[in-house]
């Protein structure tokens, strides 16, 4: 299951409202019969949904953020102009996000957004002409995508140490002046931020792979973080959520079109030589081979290394879960509930 984001530029304000109090009502009264609530004006195949969500939430006090939903049998869809019909709203809604679905299940409408969930059709694991390495502990950018194939390398992700280090500047200031509120605001915004570049990131990586019939090796990631040193410069990226929600979203995104993901051990990636695995002189962006002559940026070699690298224990990723972690907040992604895909960074 995929949740997918679309804004809708309507004004459902006035539905929104009618929801709310078809909502109410079932809070109120426990019904579950659209006939009680008909003198409401809401569609009753929406208001039927609402009905069934509120009448038998015991726990729950007040109706908020109330949306619309749609079930499955009020949604048609042309996947080959690529759009969805809502008959019930007079809606039309153009999509972005692949045809690999198999079923729209329901869509949940709000002030700006359709929140369309599908399922996915799985797609084989495909036969691949080798591998690119991620390299994601870099001197400066969120990844260095290295093609040994090709030569090509890939630096992504160079904006995000400012954002990080913009942000919190902010946060420090607004602490300081004891506006915690607004702090909590700053961070939901960064993230967002983060969010969205990490978006671009993968379908970057995952495109590269595609294009060129080649999996994706990245290093095992709770390895780095007990053995290897965080090289200097972005030690951020290291340890925080938007490192997870990186891989996360290459995973599902190479997923889709059937590419596969595999890990290798993180040990030496920095510091052997791509070209003859001689131990080599790291100083700071550049690598030079005492063995071959071989020079390179440090983290282009790296990515080098992590691609050509044997795959551990011969482990390819097969994370049948890799659908459901969630993008959606910091804290929820370690949960894996839902995922968005923001259509206008695909
Ligand atoms: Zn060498």
């Amino acid at each position: 299951m995929l949740t997918y984001k679309i804004r809708h530029n309507r004004d459902f304000s006035h539905e929104l409202l009618l929801a709310k109090k078809v909502a109410d009502f079932a809070l109120e009264t426990g019904s579950r019969s659209s006939k009680d609530v008909k003198h409401i004006g809401l569609k009753s195949m929406i208001a039927n949904q609402i009905l069934r969500k509120y009448s038998h939430d015991k726990k729950l006090k007040a109706v908020r953020n109330v949306v619309l939903t749609i079930p499955r049998q009020g949604i048609q869809v042309d996947k080959d102009i690529q759009q969805i019909k809502i008959a019930c709203l007079k809606l039309e809604l153009e999509y972005q996000f692949p045809n690999n679905f198999s079923k729209i299940n329901q869509i949940e409408i709000n002030k700006d957004f359709a929140f369309v969930s599908v399922s996915i059709e799985e797609q084989p694991e495909r036969v691949v002409d080798g591998y690119i390495g991620v390299d994601r502990n870099t001197t400066g950018h969120v990844a260095v995508v290295g093609n040994p194939s090709t030569g090509k390398v890939l630096k992504l992700g160079k904006q995000a140490e400012h954002i990080h280090k913009k942000y919190k500047n902010i946060r420090r200031a607004l602490q300081k002046k004891g506006k915690y509120g607004l702090v909590k605001r700053i961070k939901h915004r960064e993230s967002n931020i983060v969010r969205d570049l990490n978006h671009k990131i993968s379908r970057k990586i995952v495109d590269t792979a595609d294009k060129n019939n080649v999996g994706i090796k990245l290093e095992d990631i709770k390895k780095i973080r007990k053995n290897v040193k965080s090289r200097r410069g972005f030690r951020y990226s290291l340890n925080s959520w938007s490192y997870y929600q990186l891989e996360q979203m290459i995973k599902y995104k190479a997923k889709l079109l059937g590419i596969p993901v595999a890990y290798v051990e993180p040990a030496y990636t920095s510091q052997n030589c791509s070209m003859c695995g001689h131990l080599g002189n790291r100083s700071g962006k550049s690598f030079k081979c005492p063995g071959c002559g071989h020079v390179d940026h440090a983290d282009s070699n790296a990515s080098f290394n992590i691609a050509l690298r044997q795959i551990k224990d011969g482990r390819l990723c097969v994370d049948r879960d890799a659908y459901k972690g969630s993008t959606d907040t910091p804290q929820t992604a370690m949960m894996g509930t839902t995922l968005t895909v923001e259509p206008h960074v695909l």
